[in-house]
């Protein structure tokens, strides 16, 4: 038993079961035992790889994204360039590295980034260098005034509710103790105002899951893009509607039982793009998916003139990666993009309206 399974079943034990969203942000962001907290989880040695750690094309080419829509919207001379979840610190490496050429954009941006993770703040501050930087806990403490941000497989790491449809009510599943371990279980029925609309699409036993943290970090962003301009790209796996359950666990590059191990393997679920986009209003918001947009911003051309500098292994490395990034049986068609602009504002790169 993990140390955090035994905090957990006392917990348990002690006051009743906990929803799935409780029990994911315990595994996530307990301050001692949790996921983030704890560890790198990055990498081929770590438990899962992110599209920044495939190859810095990612990075460069969402940075210029962001640069050209600087660009179309006058260039501001002061604006707030920002990162949800950071990991790392890669993308935000090889998005300052890109817009190098790109006059005034740095002088104009200040560097924002929103991370829970002490351990991955360090790492974010040694990889960015000397590249001034402020840390914030929210996104709701991000400056008011012209906003361009980005987030790379930040939402999915969001705790999610589950439920359970049951006639024409819900069942939350929750996290409880059979035996002395971990079991899921259901909650009593109850009408539930959110998912009233849900009842017209699924049938009775289905799941459906909400994410009651992703709406408010979204609105906030919205609000600052649609008062003063700017844009955000939030990249994730998911689709336009949540279905079916959708948490997973991975430990070392592979499936686990979330139960199994908590503190110890990284649990994320799909995204509900449509709840985002709902919640971006009243801005515009465009969606395709990553294979499309990477595609579309010329991620080809790039991959060709990486290649003209390497051989043997590292171009096949190269060109593996690129085929990761932007192939419909990889992560091109699973992992979807949407942009977050101003009303009416033109929509950004890379989106064919
Ligand atoms: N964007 C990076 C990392 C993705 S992993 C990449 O693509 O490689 C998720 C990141 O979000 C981690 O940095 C994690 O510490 C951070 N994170 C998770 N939940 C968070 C929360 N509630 N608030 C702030 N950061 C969070």
């Amino acid at each position: 038993m993990t140390a955090l399974a035994d905090l957990l079943a006392r917990r348990i034990g002690a006051t009743g079961p906990i929803t799935v969203a409780d029990y994911m942000a315990e595994c996530l962001l307990h301050p001692e035992h949790g996921y983030y907290s704890t560890r790198d989880p990055f990498g081929i040695r770590g438990d899962f790889t992110t599209a920044p750690e495939i190859s810095q094309m990612f990075g460069e080419l969402l940075g210029l994204c962001l640069a050209q829509a600087w660009l179309d919207q006058g260039a501001p001379a002061r604006f707030t360039l920002a990162e949800l979840g950071p990991g790392r610190g890669t993308l935000m490496a090889d998005l300052l590295r890109a817009t190098r050429g790109v006059t005034g954009f740095h002088d104009a941006a200040r560097l924002q980034l929103v991370e829970a993770s002490p351990t991955l703040r360090t790492l974010q501050r040694r990889t960015l260098g000397d590249h001034p930087a402020r840390w914030l806990d929210h996104a709701a403490e991000l400056p008011d005034g012209p906003l361009y941000l980005i987030a790379n497989e930040f939402f999915d790491a969001l705790p999610i509710r589950q439920f359970v449809r049951s006639g024409r009510g819900w069942r939350e599943r929750m996290v409880g103790l059979a035996e002395g371990t971990l079991g899921f279980g259901l909650g009593p029925e109850t009408g539930l105002a959110p998912l009233a609309h849900r009842l017209a699409d699924t049938a009775p036993g289905e799941i459906v899951e909400l994410c009651p943290a992703a709406a408010p970090i979204m609105e906030e962003i919205a609000r600052r893009i649609s008062g003063h301009g700017g844009l955000a790209l939030a990249v994730d796996y998911g689709g336009w509607h949540s279905r079916g359950d959708t948490l997973q666990a991975l430990r070392g590059h592979r499936r686990d039982d979330p139960l199994a191990a908590p503190g110890e393997a990284d649990l994320t679920a799909h995204v509900d793009f449509e709840a985002l986009a709902l919640a971006a209003a009243p801005c515009a918001t465009a969606f395709t998916t990553q294979g499309e947009f990477l595609s579309g911003l010329g991620i080809g051309s790039r991959t060709e003139r990486l290649s003209q500098a390497l051989d043997g292994d590292a171009l096949a490395s190269h060109l593996a990666a690129s085929h990761r990034l932007t192939d419909a049986a990889e992560m091109g068609r699973l992992f979807k993009v949407l942009a977050v602009f101003p009303p009416q504002g033109p929509p950004p790169a890379g989106f064919a309206i």
